[in-house]
């Protein structure tokens, strides 16, 4: 017997590769290309530094009153967390604890089983069908809750609105999670049906859409009942997640929604010349309303394309796991680095 008898022995996830070369073009972790709204530099600097000797809101009410203007909802219905990430894991703490089996896609972020391993929940995946699509019907069983990314990541794939709230309507005794990551580049929210449904919470992050990855902050919205059930959980784990300056800048980050309009509108317009560019190319992929392309190439094989695209400082992700191990998923960049991501294929490829 030895004290490592007694560890909690788990495979962690694995995050996206953050290199540091001068001149690399990242294309690996769906980050934004554009800075943070301006106003967030100004805080950043006018930031009551002094401040810093005393602890920050628990409950986050600059932020969370914040976001309840903006997306139109009551303090109530907002949680807050250090990225969406720690959002999603307390969500299946607190959430998750029928014993039961949740519900989420073969093909999905790759952190889902991660949490459910760490807190002992048992999971079944349903598999996407031949073109990356949910089917509605793989979650109309029993089961201890259900989460899925919309759009999905790695694919891409946004499902309509309309199958989001079949499986919603389909598990009212269930909490229906939707991550909704990269909604912000031209999928539908869910948002409007919280007020609708008491078993739904979607959960958002600023690490994409709002430029702030490095900042951590992620919210979930929804009934004030599971915001409540969050909270009391999240006061038994750790009191203050959110640190004064995530406050202070991600106040900021929402208050500017011109420059958030342009960053999306930008980042869209990239995303549609490099589909046509993939295309051209020998490239096929899933439409995407995402800030990446999930693209797999006629001849030649993922694996040898991301290795190439790495010895020139391109770095894209490519997962070696069932069904996907032939895609690339590509992050979208400025108009620049689309270029250069191009041009080196073009040479690879052309
Ligand atoms: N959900 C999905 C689908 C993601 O791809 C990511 C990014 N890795 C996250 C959640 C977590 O993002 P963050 O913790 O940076 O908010």
């Amino acid at each position: 017997m030895s004290w490592e008898d007694n560890v909690r022995k788990v495979v962690p996830y694995t995050p996206g590769e953050q290199p540091k070369f001068d001149k690399m073009v990242k294309l690996n972790t769906n980050e934004c290309p554009y800075p943070p709204a301006p106003g967030v530099q100004k805080m950043l600097k006018e930031m009551p530094y002094q401040d810093l000797r005393l602890y920050p809101q628990a409950d986050a009410r600059i932020l969370t009153d914040t976001l309840a203007e903006y997306y139109k909802v009551s303090p109530e219905q907002v949680f807050v967390g250090v990225g969406s990430d720690d959002v999603i894991a307390m969500a299946f703490l607190t959430f998750f604890h029928s014993g039961k089996k949740i519900l989420f896609p073969d093909v999905t972020y790759s952190f889902y089983p991660v949490w459910a391993d760490v807190y002992g929940i048992p999971y079944e995946t349903q598999p996407l069908d031949e073109n990356f699509r949910m089917v509605a019907a793989d979650y109309k069983k029993e089961n201890g809750g259900i989460i899925f990314p919309n759009p999905n990541a790695p694919t891409g794939v946004e499902e309509p609105l309309s199958l989001v709230e079949e499986i919603i309507q389909a598990n009212p005794d269930s909490v229906v999670m939707v991550d909704e990551a990269y909604v912000d580049f031209g999928g539908e929210s869910a948002l409007p049906l919280v007020d609708k449904y008491e078993n739904l919470l979607v959960i958002r992050t600023y690490s994409k859409s709002r430029a702030l990855a490095g900042l951590r902050v992620g919210f979930a919205i929804g009934n004030p009942k599971l915001i409540k059930y969050l909270n009391d959980v999240k006061f038994s784990v750790n009191s203050y997640t959110m640190n004064m300056p995530s406050l202070l800048l991600g106040r900021e980050a929402v208050l500017d929604d011109a420059y958030f309009k342009d960053t999306l509108a930008k980042v869209i317009k990239t995303r549609e010349w490099m589909k046509t560019e993939l295309k051209r190319l020998g490239f096929s992929f899933p439409d995407s309303k995402s800030n990446f392309v999930f693209a797999t190439h006629k001849d030649k094989s993922a694996e040898e394309i991301f290795l190439y695209l790495r010895s020139k400082q391109i770095f894209v992700r490519y997962f070696k796991l069932p069904r996907i191990d032939n895609y690339l998923r590509i992050s979208v960049g400025t108009d620049e680095e689309a270029k250069i991501l191009i041009d080196a294929l073009e040479e690879l490829l052309g």
